[in-house]
């Protein structure tokens, strides 16, 4: 059964897709190939020439500029008037966010203005003659629920951000991209639209001492090869540095952090871009949380120790050596103040 339109929601942190949403290009690319779909990509804010050449290597055929969209990033309510009144120019189709804090956002204010199907956290989809069968986690993730949709009207879908991978597929055609634009109402116009729209009045990055471990960018790991005295110079460097401290279970046992800052398989399981570790063993049960940090440095003075092969770069070396240097050397650098 061929489908109507797929539409993928993309956003640009900082002009390009991240890792999310290049996840979600390899996402369309794969369902538009199921359901034998045409599809592109919605976009709030021009492309550069980088951004573009993404784009293009996930053979996404054509993007659509919602033109001056991002003058409502504060105001989500008219964010979602501002797609709701592309998608109502269409003839039907998916739209698909992935399940973060946008796509939470505007996926039900979209399908209540398209009067549309909204099926959440989508881990599954296949095609049947009933329509298109999706399946969700749900009741605390113990139950599979599968929803059909009769492939009229829109769809409107959030996906799992742990289920998108970037990996793009060697079969996606690397197309000749299309770009064109949508123009957005006038602001005037959307302001009667939702006159009691709530308003985004700050955004400010998670301070790295108490954001959630699985979200943090760059943790340092402190084991039971460090005294408490280290564990104090980490602490600091951690502080100085803007980086998030974690521990190891016997580091935890010992009282000096709480659980929620312990990392493993019985603790969080972590997905920083560094991960540094101090005196850290690399049992299987605290490797088996980190498998997801894209570079991980190891410190450790046996040249034996496990947590080798699971690091990109080791030093062998003794933390009561190198800490006091290297904290003096941050020091140093940050004015020691911060
Ligand atoms: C069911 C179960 C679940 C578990 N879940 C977790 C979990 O979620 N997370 C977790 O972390 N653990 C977990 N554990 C514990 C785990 O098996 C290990 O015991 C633990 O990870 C080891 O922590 P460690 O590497 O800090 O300590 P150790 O294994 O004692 O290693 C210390 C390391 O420090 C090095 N060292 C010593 N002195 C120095 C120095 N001066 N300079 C540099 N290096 C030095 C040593 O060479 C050694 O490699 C679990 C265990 C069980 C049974």
């Amino acid at each position: 059964m061929a489908a109507n339109e797929l539409f993928i929601v993309t956003e640009l942190p900082e002009g390009r897709p991240d890792r999310t949403g290049q996840g979600l290009l390899s996402y369309g690319a794969r369902l538009s190939k199921m359901l034998d779909s045409s599809w592109r990509a919605l976009v709030f804010s021009d492309l550069d020439q980088d951004a573009q050449q993404v784009f293009a290597g996930y053979g996404v055929p054509e993007v659509t500029l919602l033109k001056d969209a991002e003058h409502y990033f504060d105001t989500p309510q008219r964010l979602g008037r501002v797609l709701a009144g592309f998608a109502a120019e269409q003839k039907g189709g998916i739209i698909a966010f992935a399940h973060n804090d946008l796509g939470c956002t505007l996926a039900p204010l979209l399908a209540a203005h398209l009067d549309a199907a909204l099926v959440t956290e989508v881990n599954a989809v296949s095609c049947s003659d009933q329509g298109l069968h999706l399946s969700r986690r749900v009741m605390g993730r113990r139950i599979d629920e599968t929803r059909i949709w009769p492939q009229r009207g829109f769809l409107v879908i959030t996906v799992p951000v742990s289920a998108l991978s970037p990996v793009s597929l060697p079969t996606d055609a690397k197309t000749s991209l299309r770009i064109n634009a949508y123009i957005t109402p006038a602001e005037a116009q959307l302001a009667d639209a939702a006159p009691n729209c709530s308003v985004i009045v700050e955004r400010i990055p998670p301070d790295p001492r108490t954001v959630d471990l699985a979200d943090a960018e760059v943790i340092f790991c402190v084991g039971k090869g460090c005294d408490h005295a280290d564990f104090k110079q980490l602490s600091e460097l951690c502080r100085l540095l803007g980086t998030s401290l974690g521990v190891t279970r016997p580091v935890y046992d010992l009282g000096w952090a709480d659980f929620d800052r312990m990392v493993g398989r019985t603790g969080r399981c972590v997905k920083p871009r560094l991960y540094v570790t101090f005196g850290v063993s690399g049992s299987m049960h605290h490797v088996g949380g980190i498998q997801e940090a894209q570079q991980i440095v190891a410190v450790n003075s046996d040249a034996k120790a496990s947590i080798f092969p699971n690091a990109d770069q080791g030093f062998v070396a003794d933390v009561q050596e190198i800490l006091p240097r290297l904290l003096e050397k941050v020091r140093t650098a940050t004015g020691g103040n911060k």
